[in-house]
């Protein structure tokens, strides 16, 4: 007997509520909730099974969160729209008494900087309302997150190495096309490159880093590290980890793109003043690209996403890597929509039920990785996320 409410109907939002109604027992009472209710009226008309309900809500305002909020009295909320509104949420959710829970780190929307302070800084207010927040329940951050935590429970004695791969290797045969809301995903990789080594935050520049790296199921495709938000909470809570590194994958073309993208200052988080209009570079080049909502029709190949890590267990060094394939064409026969806001959503939703079934829990903010991986690495692949792991591979771990 579970009330939620899902705040976001962007590709991600589509992927929860479709989860979620298959979780009718569980999700008794569903609410999906946006800027532009259209869009929550579209996906819970695909939804046969069950009743969502949809709202408008603008979730910049914390008192019209904490209105809907009251109206509603979900006792889980799922924030699955832009992390500029994570705060806002979080407020709102004091306000009203409601659990959370989120993929992304809050950013302001002036300065992409990737850090948890701002969200961490919740933990006491959390704590004294007995109310749990949960940061960062999509793959990555997230299923990566816990497949640490359950490399550390089960397989390590001590994390020293540690690499998130992030591999697309699917196809949605557009021009140029991002697979997440163009904005963040853009802010995303034009920043400086950062990683983690002996203590110390090393910066690059972007994309200065690469190297091909073979990912099962799809072969060899050229990686770039970049920076990702989960390494600063793994650092944190795996003090043992000497390095830790993110890399993903890109075609020439994308990165081609990009260069010209931020070469004419498209990719600009600076307002400007157009025809007596202050627009912002960035969100004016995401209304003109094809919305990643729409890009699973004829999207095909696979996503590969993993942690391949080293470390010692009873004295030993061992290495093991730890994975997750999935196809956008099963994730857009089943949700309508492709691979990435796949990965994300069925992870967000089985975080959820992790608090639903008081599986995950504790007053306070969370990272993922502090709660018990097995239950949670169980019903990820339940709801449509298996994982595979292999030991003792050649990986490649430079020094
Ligand atoms: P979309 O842009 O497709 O959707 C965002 C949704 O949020 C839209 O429906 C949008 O409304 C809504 N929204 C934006 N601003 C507001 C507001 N002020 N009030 C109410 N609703 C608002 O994004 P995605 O679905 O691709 O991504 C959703 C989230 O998932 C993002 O935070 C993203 O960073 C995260 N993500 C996490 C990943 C992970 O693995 N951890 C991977 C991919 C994404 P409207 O439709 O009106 O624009």
């Amino acid at each position: 007997m579970t009330r939620v409410i899902i705040i976001g109907a962007g590709g991600v939002g589509t992927v929860v509520a479709h989860k979620v109604a298959q979780n009718a027992e569980t999700f008794t009472d569903i609410m999906l909730a946006s800027r532009t209710k259209s869009k929550c009226d579209a996906i819970a008309a695909q939804i046969q099974n069950v009743k969502i309900q949809t709202a408008q809500v603008d979730a910049d305002d914390v008192e019209q969160l904490v209105k809907l909020f009251e109206s509603f009295r979900p006792d889980i909320c799922i924030n699955v729209a832009l992390p500029y509104q994570d705060l806002t949420i979080m407020e709102a959710c004091l306000k009203a008494g409601v659990n959370y829970l989120d993929t992304a780190n809050y950013e302001p929307l002036d300065e992409a900087k990737y850090q948890y302070s701002w969200q961490w800084a919740y933990h006491d207010r959390f704590k004294e309302a007995g109310l749990t927040a949960v940061l960062g329940c999509g793959f990555d951050p997230g299923v990566t997150s816990i497949f640490t935590a359950y490399a550390a429970k089960h397989h390590f004695d001590e994390i020293h190495d540690l690499d998130i791969v992030d591999c697309n290797g699917g196809d949605h045969h557009k021009a140029f096309a991002t697979n997440f809301n163009p904005e963040i995903n853009i802010r995303e990789i034009t920043q400086k490159g950062k990683y983690y080594h002996k203590g110390e935050w090393i910066e690059t520049e972007p994309q200065e880093i690469h190297r091909p790296l073979h990912y099962p199921g799809i072969g060899v495709r050229e990686s770039y590290l970049l920076y990702h938000e989960e390494l600063e909470s793994l650092v944190k809570h795996f003090p043992t980890i000497r390095r830790a590194r993110f890399w993903m994958t890109f075609g020439e073309e994308y990165l081609k793109y990009l260069e010209v993208i931020q070469n004419i200052g498209m990719a600009s988080i600076e307002p400007i003043n157009y025809n007596g209009q202050e627009i912002v570079p960035i969100q004016f080049l995401k209304a003109v690209l094809p919305n990643p909502k729409e890009l699973g029709e004829n999207y095909t190949g696979e996503t590969s996403i993993g942690c391949r890590i080293r470390g010692v267990k009873d004295g030993k060094e061992r290495t093991y890597y730890i994975w997750n394939n999935c196809s956008h064409q099963a994730a857009y026969r089943e949700t309508g929509t492709q691979g990435v806001s796949y990965t994300t959503g069925v992870p967000a939703t089985t975080g959820a039920l992790m608090l639903a079934k008081g599986l995950w829990g504790g007053a306070g903010v969370f990272n993922v990785e502090q709660f018990d991986p097995d239950p949670f690495l169980e019903e990820v692949a339940r709801q449509g996320l298996p994982w595979h792991e292999s030991f003792d591979i050649d990986i490649e771990f430079e020094k």
